[in-house]
């Protein structure tokens, strides 16, 4: 059996060489590495398989987050709503741009934003809110665009992890994630679910206006050249990664389709034990697991992991810490609050090997594994 790994670029990679070699040699040959065509087409091709007016692609995804909050003309203190349970990247922007975070928590089932909590929050001062679409599964838009609507915020979806998932709206119909609030911003980092080889990212609107400011902001706040409107910053993609996630996104639906059945495997093994929280699908949303995360009850999650390792098996704690207890929180009033939910998952979280090369084979070794451990 061949050596799990908790990301497996190199068997994806292997299956299209033929095609992203040519792609790579071919921008080298051209050399227009920034702003090349490639970078068009891609713009284009997403566009297209989002449904969605414009995408402005920048060199990462905490660039399009921070790029975003540039271009709502927001005021220092403001306040902007996301949930404790994220990346650090969702809140590090927030700060950056002098705003205040404020932290919501989580459905212990879901683990994305509760919306519930989010109204609770909210006040003359909030200007905007971050779902972030967790694992590969939407956050309830219809809440969030209703509360939003209701006390006239912004929302930016971060749909790092969900690029390709559907949402399911109350009336029927879908939308992709990331289409469905003001701005959305995705990350291309090489294991999301669309990652390029390098870093990568880009922003989604339906908006004209919005997108025009977001243009200008990820190119030094210009339309003419040395022309220069606002402050603005330099976060480009370049044409080799454009080249090879043009060639990604065609197989992006297969991809995702590829980790459900990761998760359906896992799902099936561990129905049964009530150690093992699995997963819930989310009936208004499509699952893309970015992640397979579940959540120990009763057992010792540190004896799990050894034993994991002792086996050959990877696995990840995403995330071991709480935003408001990192250190580089302590400035923001949020480290006094306590968010319940939060603090339990990010003791009893375990996220497995997923990705688009897992066997059977493979498969059957990490459950058997951990049903003996279970059983022990
Ligand atoms: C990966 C990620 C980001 C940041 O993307 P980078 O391309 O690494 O800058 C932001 N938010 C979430 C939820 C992420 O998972």
């Amino acid at each position: 059996m061949e050596e799990i790994r908790m990301v497996d670029l190199k068997g994806q990679y292997l299956k299209i060489k033929n095609e992203i070699d040519k792609a790579v040699i071919d921008v080298i040959g051209s050399t227009a590495f920034i702003n090349g065509p490639e970078v068009n087409g891609l713009q284009k091709d997403l566009e297209k398989y989002l449904d969605v007016k414009h995408v402005v692609p920048c060199a990462n995804g905490t660039d399009a987050l921070q790029v975003a909050l540039m271009a709502l003309d927001l005021q220092a203190g403001d306040e902007i709503i996301t949930t404790n349970f994220t990346f650090i990247a969702t809140v590090e922007v927030i700060a950056l741009l002098g705003l205040k975070p404020v932290l919501v928590d989580v459905d212990p089932q879901t683990y994305n934003i509760n919306p519930d909590e989010i109204e609770k929050v909210i006040n003359k001062r909030t200007k905007a809110i971050i779902p972030v679409h967790l694992f590969g599964q939407c956050v309830d838009m219809d809440r969030i665009m209703s509360i939003a609507n209701k006390h006239n915020l912004y929302v930016i979806e971060d749909t790092a992890q969900a690029i390709g998932a559907d949402y399911i709206f109350d009336n029927g119909s879908k939308k992709k994630a990331g289409t469905i609030g003001h701005i959305g911003c995705t990350s291309f980092f090489p294991s999301k679910n669309l990652g390029c080889y390098g870093d990568g990212g880009a922003i989604f609107t339906n908006n004209d206006k919005l997108a025009e400011r977001l243009r200008s902001i990820v190119n030094h706040g210009m339309k003419v050249r040395y022309y220069h409107d606002e402050i603005g910053v330099n976060s480009r993609l370049d044409s080799i990664q454009a080249a090879i996630l043009k060639i990604k996104l065609k197989h992006l639906d297969e991809y995702n389709t590829a980790r459900i059945k990761v998760a359906d495997f896992y799902d099936a093994a561990f129905s049964k034990y009530s150690q093992l929280q699995t997963p819930k699908r989310f009936e208004k949303s499509s699952h893309t697991f970015h992640q397979y995360t579940l959540v120990t009850k009763g057992i010792d999650r540190v004896k799990l992991q050894t034993y994991l390792q002792e086996k050959k098996i990877p696995a990840m704690i995403y995330y071991p810490v709480p935003l408001h207890l990192q250190k580089a929180f302590e400035k923001f009033d949020d480290k006094n609050k306590s968010f319940p939910i939060t603090e339990k998952l990010c003791e009893t979280v375990i996220s497995l090997p997923m990705h688009t090369e897992l066997s059977n084979e493979q498969l059957s070794y990490i459950t058997n594994n951990i049903i003996n451990f279970l059983e022990k």
